[in-house]
């Protein structure tokens, strides 16, 4: 019988929560349109009002303040192409000049190609004194940080990134994609205006996700989606109920997760590393990370080879960040932080969960000794 394979790409996507495929079927089962007045519609209306309520606890928001979204992608597009509303004392040409960190996802570049680039220090933490800068220079603007790294893990000071571009007229949105089932999330200490979060990445179904507003005023200037004028103008459409319902019972999941344990694995697996190779190099090493992830290169390991033979050795992992992967070349994100020549092969992407297992660690670093090995050779 073949081993079972080790899944170490949780930062990609996560493994559907079976309570979340509960929640899914049972709200397929029923029939109601939220927006119909009649019983059934009022059914659907309750359930994902339900699921907001603790979509909204799991940033410590309010729920009247959380709008679904078809993910983070959806969320970030409608935010950096029509900036947020006038009645946030912000107006239209203040959220519309963009400035963003270099690591941010390429979603937030592909939603804003003219973003001003706020560069990050050799361990990818934001240059608090570039964006104060930028900000004195150009005046207010929408700036876009994310909370934490999907490659490195990395996260950021966005509390002061948030007193900064207050203190500058402007406003932050912030990706908080990779956060949730990973570290806290509270939405009031972050100082941010706007979060993004999507439910794939901690345990719900892909195609959902929420733009998730500090207060009542903040919105969209116009929604990004128009029709029915659904979720209260700000995302119109009928509202992906199933997803919704799977969302929301993977929020109430992460917030059981045990983040040291993930650390302590983490960890422990980074030590094995070590002792593949002293000249191993671990991105982001001395800043703050997420529990969950490594990004790290071996000597003379290339980093698309290695995605390739560990998958033939039943252990997935990843070469950088899944949306990119097919395309193999040097991670922007090492090279915005200047150590690209520590990866000239690129870097490759351990990231775990709440239910990985040592064994799938030890997995992992075997296939990578045997690779070293057979490239020792060669
Ligand atoms: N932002 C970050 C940091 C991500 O890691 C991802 C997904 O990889 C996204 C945004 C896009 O999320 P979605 O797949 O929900 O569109």
């Amino acid at each position: 019988m073949s081993a079972p394979r080790a899944y170490l790409d949780w930062n990609a996507t996560t493994p559907v929560l079976p309570a979340a495929i509960a929640a899914v079927s049972e709200a397929l089962a029923l029939t109601g349109n939220p927006s119909s007045i009649h019983a059934e519609g009022r059914a659907a209306r309750a359930l994902m009002e339900a699921a907001r309520k603790d979509i909204a606890r799991l940033v410590q928001a309010s729920p009247e303040n959380v709008f679904f979204t078809s993910g983070a992608t959806e969320g970030i597009n409608s935010i950096l192409t029509l900036g947020l509303c006038a009645t946030c004392g912000l107006d239209r040409a203040q959220t519309t000049r963009v400035l963003a960190s270099a690591t941010e996802h390429s979603a937030i570049f592909a939603a804003a190609p003219e973003a001003g680039v706020i560069p990050v220090d050799s361990n990818g933490i934001l240059d608090l004194a570039a964006l104060e800068a930028m900000l004195a220079e150009g005046g207010p603007a929408l700036v876009a940080v994310q909370l934490a790294n999907n490659e490195t893990g990395v996260i950021q000071p966005i509390a002061e990134a948030a007193r900064l571009v207050h203190a500058a007229g402007g406003a932050l949105m912030v990706d908080a994609v990779q956060a949730p089932g990973k570290m806290a999330v509270d939405i009031g200490a972050l100082g941010a205006d706007v979060l993004i979060i999507t439910a794939h990445k901690f345990g719900g179904p892909k195609g959902i996700g929420a733009m998730v507003f500090a207060n009542g005023e903040t919105r969209l200037e116009r929604a990004f989606i128009r029709g029915g004028g659904q979720e209260r103008g700000q995302r119109q459409g009928t509202e992906n109920l199933s997803g919704i319902a799977g969302f929301a019972a993977a929020a109430r999941a992460a917030a059981e997760v045990d983040f040291e344990a993930m650390r302590i694995l983490r960890n422990g697996f980074e030590a094995g590393l070590r002792q593949l190779s002293n000249g191993v190099f671990i991105a982001g090493e001395a800043a703050p990370r997420l529990p969950n992830t490594s990004f790290f290169a071996l000597p003379g390991l290339e980093a698309g080879k290695v995605v390739i033979a560990s998958d033939l050795d039943g252990v997935a992992v990843s070469s950088g960040s899944a949306c990119s992967s097919g395309k193999v070349g040097a991670s922007k994100v090492l090279t915005a932080m200047g150590q690209g020549e520590r990866a000239p092969k690129g870097a490759v992407r351990v990231s775990l969960g709440p239910r990985t297992t040592q064994g799938e660690l030890d997995a992992c670093l075997s296939t990578l000794s045997r690779q070293l090995a057979r490239n020792n050779k060669a």
